[in-house]
């Protein structure tokens, strides 16, 4: 699999490492919204790893790959190119030159993503390329293992937490009454359960990483926690 993503600057923190920032925890935690404007705020990349999972699950969708099939599922993800592009100031996901952003949190997914990522073979071609695109220079990066395996040197680690009650509100909310609440509920402990019981990086946070309960608090409020880390 081939990736591709612009450069960022070269910042470099004072302990001359390169910026790197890991933002972990389970789904809906939020992970995305407050690394996006943590990234924007420090004029540095972002990159959310959770579409090249999806984007690996929509491909074995389409090729009729069955989710218990890992050396298929394997080749799939090591035989697919994905490239994350801006256009008019989006992000895009394009695979093999499609652009599939839009089918990304499609329920089909969904169901499977958490299956499909849990195949060491799928994990090993998509770490190596998160990995590569770290090296271009200072990012955040969000997921389930990126303080612990794909960027265990990074200068600042967070680990995102809220009730499932709190996320399923959430995720409700952003659907804009076209969800249902309890069904929602049930996905995200489901998903929850499969990345954290996983034996290949499992959900979990670094032992140096800081744990931000967001239950009650605003997306500004845990985007100043983790710049204050930052800085
Ligand atoms: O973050 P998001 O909910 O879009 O991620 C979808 C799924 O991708 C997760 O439930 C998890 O199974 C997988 N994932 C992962 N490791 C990452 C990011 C996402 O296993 N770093």
């Amino acid at each position: 699999m081939g990736t591709s993503m612009g450069k960022g600057s070269q910042l470099e923190s004072d302990s001359g490492c390169t910026l790197a920032v890991a933002i972990d925890g389970p789904a809906a935690s939020g992970k995305s919204v407050i690394g996006r404007e943590v990234a924007r705020r420090l004029g540095i990349r972002f990159l959310d790893t959770g579409i090249m999972y999806r984007a690996v699950t929509w491909a074995s969708i389409r090729k009729g790959v069955d989710p218990s099939r890992e050396r298929e599922l394997t080749s799939v993800a090591a035989c697919s190119e994905i490239r994350l592009v801006t256009v008019r100031e989006e992000d895009r996901l394009l695979l093999d030159g499609d652009d599939i952003t839009d089918h990304l949190r499609h329920r089909e997914v969904d169901m499977v993503v958490s299956v499909v990522s849990a195949v060491s073979g799928v994990r090993r071609a998509l770490v190596a390329q998160q990995r590569a695109i770290a090296e271009d220079g200072p990012i955040v990066m969000c997921g389930r293992d990126i303080g612990t395996i794909v960027l265990p040197d990074a200068c600042v680690k967070v680990f995102l937490t809220a009730a499932v009650e709190v996320r399923a509100r959430r995720r409700t909310a952003e659907k804009a009454g076209n969800a249902d609440y309890e069904k929602i509920m049930d996905e995200l402990m489901r998903r929850d359960r499969i990345d954290s019981e996983r034996e290949d990086s499992p959900l979990r946070p670094a032992k140096d990483a800081i744990t931000i309960p967001t239950d009650n608090m605003t997306i500004e409020e845990v985007v100043q926690v983790i710049l204050s880390k930052v800085q």
